[in-house]
């Protein structure tokens, strides 16, 4: 090699070393630019941690929720709005991980993969975030939970748009209380507890018993069932709520009897009753958009026949998830297809340009025909006019299921799930009101207030 070619030599090393730098460079900036541009320690965006310069949150029509002004991030001018809106939009400080302001808080202050922070040098903010929310029944669903633990929502099952979505306990993210981390009225204050929440279902997993009893025994509606007040089922006793005497399968769902229930549990059999929860998307992970939700299990692959029973009533080791729930309620409100919930409408930059970011989609984790689908609206029409009463939920032409779940700890959950089957107002409802007592008294009282709100807008 002459000293020439040898210079070229190392002319090439060079500049190979070079392309892998800049491709190494391009790469890393392209896989972690944006967690880069939005750190916390990133003074254009962030101050003490805090959240300044992001653009602003506004629900569907048009109220704005929360904005930046003065290098200040600030809320609604309604304190219950702002507690209504705390774990949708989120805390200054990002600990509300679940909230608009943290999953899309690249969005909210402006970053992009091209410009970097380029919108929010331009225009001296980020972009702005429309919700599906509607504030003032967000307000009116806030105030309905008087102060008890749990959630409530509302979302239209004919497009997914999610209008309610409340969950308590919250607080004022303009005066956050100093007692927030000892005091346990907060307890579990920074968690969505409908996205996160996991609870015993009780009675309004029913509807999944008596999907799985449709499914498998043709003559159902003919059946006749005796309780006694309490069903033997060998290795244990199942307790009902009261003693309903014979009954056909409709009454027992009226009645929401566990001798009925129970017994259909034990007679489908382990096989059949996961074939169906899972069908109906327990033991599934879902997410709605970058949020994961948590997984509704039902496991009875260790359950004793009596085990098996308080399974098929929604007790033993079953747990649902509120969003879940909902979802399912919409599969049945909406002939077997379920669409899945979303609550972000769309984001857009200073410019005005609009990105939708929820669309009308197809839930993939719930699969539902749709001729069962329609038996069980019948049903669970019939639930509100024979027993819950059809003026308890005025003009709605609801139907639904109560639940008064047992725990180990305090009064039980009270629960409701439900729709209106009414083509003018195709909205479902989900409530729970942790250790409440009875469904129909206090989550049934909620999702009235709620849906009337939604449905009958003043
Ligand atoms: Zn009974």
């Amino acid at each position: 090699m002459n000293n020439t070619t040898k210079r070229a030599y190392f002319l090439y090393v060079f500049i190979i070393a070079f392309l892998v730098g800049i491709g190494f460079m391009f790469y890393s900036f392209y896989t972690h630019g944006e967690e880069w541009a939005s750190m916390t320690a990133n003074r254009h965006l962030y101050s003490n941690g805090q959240i300044l310069n992001a653009g602003s949150i506004y629900d569907r029509n048009g109220e704005r929720l929360a904005y930046s002004e003065n290098g200040q991030r600030s809320y609604h001018g309604s304190e219950t709005v702002r507690k209504a809106f705390l774990h949708s939009i989120g805390d200054t400080s990002g600990f509300i991980a679940t909230g608009v302001q943290t999953v899309y808080g690249n969005q909210l202050s402006g970053y992009d993969f091209v410009n970097g922070v380029y919108n929010l040098k331009k225009f001296g903010r980020g972009n702005d975030v429309t919700l599906t929310l509607d504030a003032k029944v967000c307000k009116v669903a806030y105030e309905a939970m008087g102060g008890r633990k749990g959630t409530v929502a509302v979302y239209n099952y004919k497009t997914g748009e999610i209008i309610c979505m409340v969950s308590t306990p919250s607080f004022d993210p303009l005066n956050k209380p100093t007692d927030i981390d000892s005091n346990s009225a907060y307890e579990g204050v920074y968690i969505n507890r409908f996205f996160t929440g996991v609870y015993t279902p009780g009675s309004t997993f029913k509807t999944v018993t008596a999907i799985c009893a449709i499914q498998n025994i043709p003559d159902l509606d003919s059946r006749r069932f005796n309780c006694t007040g309490s069903y033997n089922a060998g290795t244990g006793i199942v307790k009902c709520n009261g003693v309903h005497g014979v009954l056909d399968f409709e009454e027992g769902f009226n009645n929401s009897c566990n001798c009925v229930f129970a017994e259909l549990a034990i007679e489908l059999g382990t096989a059949k009753m996961t074939q169906t929860a899972n069908q109906l998307g327990f033991n599934v992970k879902d997410n709605m958009g970058e949020t994961p939700i948590s997984k509704s299990s039902f496991n009875v692959s260790k359950a004793s026949p009596s085990d098996l029973g308080w399974a098929g009533i929604g007790q033993y080791t079953t747990l649902a998830n509120p969003c879940h729930m909902l979802t399912l309620m919409g599969a049945i409100a909406n002939g077997g297809t379920a669409i899945k919930p979303y609550y972000i409408n769309c984001i857009t930059t200073p410019a005005g340009v609009s990105t939708p970011i929820g669309t009308t989609t197809k839930s993939e984790t719930i699969t539902l025909d749709s001729a069962i689908a329609n038996r069980m609206v019948d049903y669970m029409r019939s639930n509100v006019v024979n027993k819950y009463g059809d003026s308890t939920f005025k003009n709605l032409q609801m139907c639904g299921k109560t639940g008064t779940a047992q725990v180990d700890n305090g009064d039980p959950h009270s629960w409701f799930v439900g729709f209106s089957m009414n083509p003018e107002t195709p909205y479902a409802v989900v409530c729970v009101a942790e250790n409440s007592g009875y469904g129909l008294d206090v989550a049934g009282t909620i999702s009235n207030t709620v849906m009337q709100a939604v449905c009958f807008p003043k």
